[in-house]
């Protein structure tokens, strides 16, 4: 474990704004660090901070320490003609895990290529993309507990994985200092893709190849998502879930509004209610709203944490008038 001091953590995150400081920074790369970090510092701390890549949180304050975990491994853990089991450190980087698997020609991720950040981070929001999300693998996940220093392990049932959510994000929040997470994979070089634009990206085919499938969405996310020079986290809301009834109310109003049926429930796109309040492309400062992507606000070099969180406020207060549907954010706010 290494400590470092008053850490400008601008460059710790993806956003990147301003004003956002460590005074105590840790960085564990061993199991062993999470376990005396939590059994001896924790307890004197009261502001505590679990860091990733910092993909997917937005910072606007002062933090007084930050824990950056490191842990890095890879193995395969049980193997069958059909399946293998890996196990990841927490700290490796999760596209380069995809990548790994696509080349081994095991299956069940490869849709998730190019989401930045950790394998430890990949559990709290339960990250998805293009039809594949987390949980469809994971089997367990390794965690030590903040106040106790206990090392504990989670089947993936208890986790209680939601559409970007889980235990880690909500009741459990900043308790656990992920360290490795394990996955079932299918050895299968060939796959169904479902998810629509993926689909039709890929020409309709019934069977492609997963290297197939892992090159089409990095190509379909590069021509979406904002150069990594623009701050910014991905999707800064999540897409707002409503009851049946209150989607037929909008569609009526509304008859091009976007809705999937979604657990019984429907989904609508959070960047379409967006666009429609105006906000596409609009600035204040270097606060913004991506000009190609409604759903995610950028960092144009000089925002601060607070410039970015007053304009996502502005935002969901426009969409609650307008829609009176209240939107959520996806990104972590600190
Ligand atoms: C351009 C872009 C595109 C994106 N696209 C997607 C997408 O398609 N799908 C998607 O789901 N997400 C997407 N994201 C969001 C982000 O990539 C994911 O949420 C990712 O999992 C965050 O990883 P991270 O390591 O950067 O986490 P961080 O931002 O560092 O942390 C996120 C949260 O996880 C906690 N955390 C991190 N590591 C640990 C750990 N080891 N133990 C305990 N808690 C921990 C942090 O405290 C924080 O609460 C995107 C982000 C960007 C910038």
């Amino acid at each position: 474990m290494t400590i470092a001091y008053d850490i400008d953590l601008r460059p710790f995150t993806t956003f990147r704004t301003h004003e956002a400081f460590a005074r105590q920074f840790y960085v564990l790369t061993r199991e062993e660090d999470a376990i005396e970090f939590a059994t001896t510092y924790a307890s004197r701390l009261s502001d505590i901070l679990i860091l990733g890549g910092g993909s997917n949180m937005l910072i606007t304050r002062p933090v007084e320490a930050v824990v950056q975990v490191q842990i890095n491994h890879r193995s395969i853990v049980d193997e069958t003609s059909s399946h293998v089991v890996i196990r990841l450190g927490a700290g490796e980087m999760w596209h380069d895990c995809v990548a790994w698997a696509v080349s081994q020609g095991w299956a069940g991720i490869e849709a998730m290529a190019l989401i930045p950040g950790t394998v430890g981070a990949a559990p709290i929001q339960n990250i998805g993309a293009y039809g594949q999300q987390f949980s469809d693998t994971c089997q367990w996940i390794e965690a030590v507990h903040l106040p106790s220093g206990r090392k504990m392990t989670f089947r993936a049932e208890e986790c209680r994985f939601g559409y970007r959510d889980s235990r880690f994000k909500s009741e459990w929040k900043g308790s656990f200092i992920i360290t490795a997470v394990g996955l079932k994979l299918e050895k299968r070089p060939t796959t169904t893709v479902h998810y629509q634009e993926l689909r039709q990206a890929l020409g309709e085919r019934p069977e492609v190849t997963i290297q197939e499938v892992f090159e089409c969405v990095i190509n379909l996310r590069r021509s979406k998502l904002p150069p990594p020079t623009l701050g910014n986290a991905g999707s800064f809301f999540k897409n707002p879930i409503v009851p049946g009834e209150v989607a037929l109310a909008l569609a009526a109003r509304y008859p091009s509004m976007p809705m999937h049926a979604y657990n019984g429930s429907v989904k609508l796109s959070a960047g379409w209610l967006i666009e429609q309040c105006g906000y596409k492309g609009i600035r204040r400062g270097d606060a913004g709203v991506y000009d190609r992507h409604a759903l995610v606000l950028v960092n144009y070099g000089n925002a601060r944490g607070k410039d970015i969180l007053s304009l996502a406020r502005e935002i969901k207060h426009a969409v609650q008038a307008q829609f009176g549907v209240e939107l959520e954010e996806e990104v972590i706010i600190v």
